[in-house]
């Protein structure tokens, strides 16, 4: 009988029209009287809980309590019998307790889960007794309702374990299973003697595709992502999403340290072909954090928060790679309630600090401006890069309350600077998506621009391409109001978003900052220099300026300068600097291209 009512497929028959069915049966045709008995008490009382079993003659032959469980046959049947009791003495024992239930009579093309929705709306009384299969109104068989019971708690069972152990969206490994592998990998590893490489990877800028494209996108981008990601470990291996944009790679029973970073690699490698999802085509990075068990740390929870730490080591280095944990990296603990509450009180304690870093003409080597950069001077972690914090700000508003500090303090600054008698330059100031969207936006910037006197053509707003691709209407015109204000606008971050270039032609743009993945290895990686050049191409051919970001070495920015690029910002010129030390490298780097232009003079 269990196993005919597992084979059951397809939709039931509606319930009322098959107890109609049934009701044409009741005939007082046979010797067993006492079913007729029955059938007339349960045809004419509706609150009788209990139902006859009538045989493939039409003949009734049975009873079935769906309370008790409790089965009642005439004597052809007694061998199937179940319940031991006779009719009577079931009747009197439990007439009193009938409930006012309709009994569930399935047709035999009735699937399991059918059934099963059926009894649990019914308040699972029916899964103490059983399940009368029907065809054509005609009884087939009796289901027990204890194996539908435990069918039922199985798969209940097993989805309750899918839903506790799995990401739903990618079907992973949840943060839960992974954690527990990774307890029972670190104590494997102690016996074995061997090592376990733990791996955290967070996508880069995957707020703003999720921003301006929707949810529905950023999932698909999930999924392929967790693809990947896959291809690149092994078989063996945990890929785990750890949720939202964060997944993570447990790697057991390694023998040497290179095995994380060369899956590192693979990863960062695989990342580079362009993801299409409903027609816009989408460039990824990811950022990766790798700690390893027992060396970096023995105990499980200080392990994963080294992984993260080393992760937000890879994105503070320029996102795109990964990073080992070491010692000396500043411990950062994601954990992000008390960052939250600590975050919004660190305007009002005054704990940001902007850092500058220069820009640098290659036309003529002098130094064209400044680009502002916050600092979180926090009170017990020390001073923390604002990949550390911004995505948290962008997460809960309160970057709008921080990118209005910062736009006063740098044009507080400038202005500093201009009274100190310093030479103009121009302040570049990161913009994000959010503020920029925020109404009173421009008037907000008028304010500043009076109180603090300084002259808005000094000043360029930085925005990522995802806040301009924002399908809103009012993006232009919202530009074309600053312009009238006199501030520059450019592009951060350009190349990494989209490919979609339409938007350059239509918006009054002064300058695209090329993102640093591609000037990062631009003297050993071939491909990297087709797209600078690409980018310097189209630029030119807009009449924007065209500026390297992340330029590090010397042969990377040769190259740069190779791809006509206009401008270079980097460590190679300096790092973000305190306004006393930017000062000071200013001083040194203008004497030192004074001795460069005296040298070129007398050569
Ligand atoms: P960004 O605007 O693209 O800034 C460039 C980032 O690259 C800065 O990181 C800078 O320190 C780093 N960088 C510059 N040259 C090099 C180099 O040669 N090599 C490497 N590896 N990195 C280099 P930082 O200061 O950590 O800022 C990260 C991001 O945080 C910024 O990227 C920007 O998106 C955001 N941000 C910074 N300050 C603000 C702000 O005031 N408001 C908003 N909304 N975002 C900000
Ligand atoms: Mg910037
Ligand atoms: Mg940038």
């Amino acid at each position: 009988m269990n196993t005919k009512f597992l084979h059951l497929t397809s939709r039931p028959t509606p319930e009322s029209a098959t107890v109609r069915q049934l009701s044409k049966f009741v005939q007082p045709i046979n010797e067993n009287t006492f079913c007729l008995v029955i059938l007339n008490y349960f045809l004419t009382d509706p609150k009788l809980y209990a139902l006859p079993v009538i045989n493939i003659m039409n003949i009734p032959v049975g009873l079935i309590d769906r309370h008790l469980f409790v089965e009642y046959f005439s004597r052809l049947y007694v061998p199937e019998i179940y319940g031991k009791r006779t009719v009577m003495q079931f009747l009197t024992e439990n007439l009193a307790t009938f409930t006012d239930t309709t009994p569930i009579i399935v047709d035999e093309s009735t699937c399991i889960d059918d059934a099963a929705k059926m009894i649990v709306s019914a308040g699972m009384q029916h899964m103490v007794t059983g399940i009368i299969i029907t065809r054509d109104g005609e009884y087939l068989g009796l289901a027990s309702g204890h194996d539908l019971l435990n069918e039922i708690t199985l798969r209940k069972q097993s989805d309750l374990y899918f839903l506790a152990h799995f990401d739903h969206l990618t079907g992973l490994p949840n943060r839960m299973l992974f954690g527990d592998r990774l307890m029972q990998a670190c104590r494997d590893s102690l016996r074995n003697e061997t090592l376990v490489g733990l791996m955290f990877i967070d996508v880069d800028r995957f707020k703003q595709v999720n921003d301006s494209l929707g949810h529905g996108v950023g999932d698909i981008l999930l999924c392929a992502i967790a693809a990947r990601l896959k291809t690149c470990a092994r078989e063996s291996d945990t890929v785990a999403r750890l949720g939202g944009d964060e997944f993570a790679i447990l790697m057991e029973n390694l023998t040497d340290y290179e095995f994380p970073k060369i899956v590192a690699l693979r990863i960062v490698e695989s990342m580079q072909d362009q993801v299409i999802i409903s027609g816009h085509s989408l460039s990824i990075t990811v950022s990766i954090g790798i700690a390893i068990y027992p060396t970096d740390d023995t105990d499980v929870t200080v392990l994963l928060t080294k992984a993260d730490t080393a992760m937000y080591e890879a994105k503070s280095r320029g996102r795109n790679g990964f990073c080992n944990y070491s010692p000396n990296l500043l411990m950062y603990n994601s954990e992000k309630m008390s960052l939250e509450t600590e975050l919004k009180n660190a305007v009002k304690n005054n704990e940001f600090v902007l850092h500058y870093q220069p820009k640098i003409s290659l036309n003529d080597g002098q130094v064209i401006g400044v680009e502002a950069l916050i600092r979180w001077q926090h009170p017990t972690r020390g001073l923390l890069s604002p990949i550390h914090f911004i995505p948290l700000a962008e997460e809960n508003g309160v970057i709008v309350e921080i990118g209005n500090w910062v736009f006063r303090e740098a044009c507080n600054q400038h202005r500093r600077w201009t009274d100190a008698a310093l030479p103009a330059t121009n302040m570049a100031i990161n913009v994000s998506s959010l503020q920029f969207r925020k109404e009173g936006f421009v008037e907000s910037l008028k304010v500043i621009f009076s109180d603090t006197g300084v002259n808005p053509n000094f000043i360029e707003i930085e925005l990522t391409e995802s806040t301009l691709m924002h399908n809103e209407a009012g993006i232009l015109e919202k530009l074309n109001q600053l312009k009238e204000i006199g501030l520059r606008l450019s592009i951060d971050d350009f190349g990494t978003g989209y490919s979609n270039l339409n938007y350059l032609k239509q918006f009054p743009i002064d300058s695209i900052k090329i993102d640093q993945s591609f000037i990062r290895d631009i003297d050993t990686t071939p491909v990297n220099e087709s797209i600078v050049r690409a980018i310097v191409t189209l630029a030119n051919s807009l009449s924007m300026t065209s500026i390297a970001e992340g330029t590090e070495s010397d042969s990377e920015l040769e190259v740069v300068k190779r791809c006509l690029c206009d401008v270079a910002q980097g460590y190679h010129y300096a790092k973000p600097l305190a306004p006393q030390d930017f000062i000071q490298w200013l001083g040194t780097f203008q004497s030192n291209s004074m001795k460069d232009t005296d040298q070129l003079l007398l050569t």
